[in-house]
């Protein structure tokens, strides 16, 4: 399958931001800030640090930052969630985006981009409009004006670390015991569910159709795809499920790595989906921005049936309604330069900035199942 390379010219990057009337000069940032820094290999936040950072964000900045914890992993980690908008604490008749890190704990770019993005935004959102504030690299591209004009007309939930235990523990599923595939047997079997395929949609295709869907690998608890032993069997997944209910979510995206990708549903068939043309103008404009390959996969006269299951895109598409995209980040799982971590890091920011900005006009999804 071809990649597209992520890095683009700024230049060009200059007149596609021009295509979707988007108006970028500088971003602050924190990291990294020197070309001595950009030498150094990046440092991914722990689970501790990056809990700091977002108290510490939330108390300097409570009126556009609120921080809560929505539920709590087997090992008692907090799952964060985090608001961003002007009267943080109202909720407000504005579009909602919902943006989520590591699904799998062993790809920690994703916390990485969401923090990156959550102190670009409330640093830059009290900062005069013609302020320059360069982080020491050249494509420095989004501005306090745009930043405002985001806050104050959206409403942006991120939960940085779905899955903080595997993030602790640098592994693709979360640290449950499983006592065997459908949680039966006494003695624990192994260790772990993969919480981006525990999600309802929808299950029962593995039964119908386990070749397509490597049914043996998914019903194996040992397995790294495993799936749980029921839908929403995960405290982790339970928490994003109870959240997405009680929000009107708009777009979302999951971001996983590595492989520079963009996915949208379905995530399990190549049939379209009802908002195919919405999904196709969103995505195009996000590979615009970040250089990754849109994903369609959608070119077939008959459907074909196969992929992945149990995905939050999936459900949070035909559950909520939501605009819900995964992106794969990078060229490799946990890239350890520092400068390619920090372009990542800010074009990722410049898709979120488009998104919401793109939330303000977006037409209701046509397919919504609402539980
Ligand atoms: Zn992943």
């Amino acid at each position: 399958m071809k990649i597209r390379t992520s890095h683009i010219q700024f230049g060009s990057l200059a007149c596609l931001i021009l295509i979707v009337t988007l108006s970028f000069s500088q971003v602050t940032v924190s990291t990294p800030s020197s070309s001595s820094d950009a030498l150094a290999p990046y440092h991914y936040d722990t689970y501790t640090e990056m809990t700091q950072e977002l108290q510490t964000l939330a108390a300097q900045h409570p009126d556009i930052m609120s921080l809560t914890s929505i539920g709590r992993t087997y090992q008692g980690r907090d799952l964060w969630l985090v608001k961003l908008s002007r009267n943080v604490t109202t909720e407000e008749h504005e579009p909602s985006l919902l943006f989520m890190g590591a699904h799998h704990g062993n790809e920690k770019p994703g916390p990485a981009v969401l923090l990156f993005f959550i102190k670009c935004m409330v640093e830059n959102y009290t900062k005069p409009s013609t302020e320059c504030v360069s982080g020491g690299y050249n494509n420095d591209s989004v501005s306090p004006d745009q930043v405002r004009s985001v806050l104050n007309s959206t409403q942006i939930y991120l939960i940085p670390m779905v899955n903080p235990d595997g993030y602790e523990a640098n592994t693709r599923k979360n640290c449950v015991p499983n006592h065997g595939p459908f949680g039966l047997t006494k003695k624990v079997t192994s260790y772990g569910v993969n919480l981006n395929r525990n999600y309802a949609d929808p299950w029962y295709l593995y039964y119908l159709l386990p070749t397509q869907y490597g049914c043996l690998f998914c019903l194996d608890d040992s397995s790294m795809n495993y799936h749980g032993p029921f839908p929403f069997s995960e405290n982790e997944t339970k928490a994003v499920k109870a959240f997405a209910a009680n929000h009107n979510l708009s777009i979302s995206i999951s971001y996983h790595s590595y492989g520079q990708f963009i996915f949208y549903p379905w995530m399990h068939t190549s049939k379209p989906v009802p908002d195919e043309k919405t999904f196709l103008s969103l995505g195009e404009n996000m590979s615009r921005i970040d250089g990754y390959t849109l994903y369609t996969g959608k070119t077939y006269l008959v459907p074909r049936y196969g992929g992945t299951l149990g995905t939050s895109e999936n459900f949070l598409y035909r559950t909520c309604g939501a605009y819900a995209f995964t992106v794969e980040l990078c060229l490799e799982r946990a890239p350890t330069n520092a400068q390619v971590m920090y372009t990542t890091c800010l074009r990722q920011t410049e898709v979120q900035l488009y998104l919401c900005q793109r939330a303000l006009s977006l037409p209701p999804a046509k397919i919504r199942h609402q539980e």
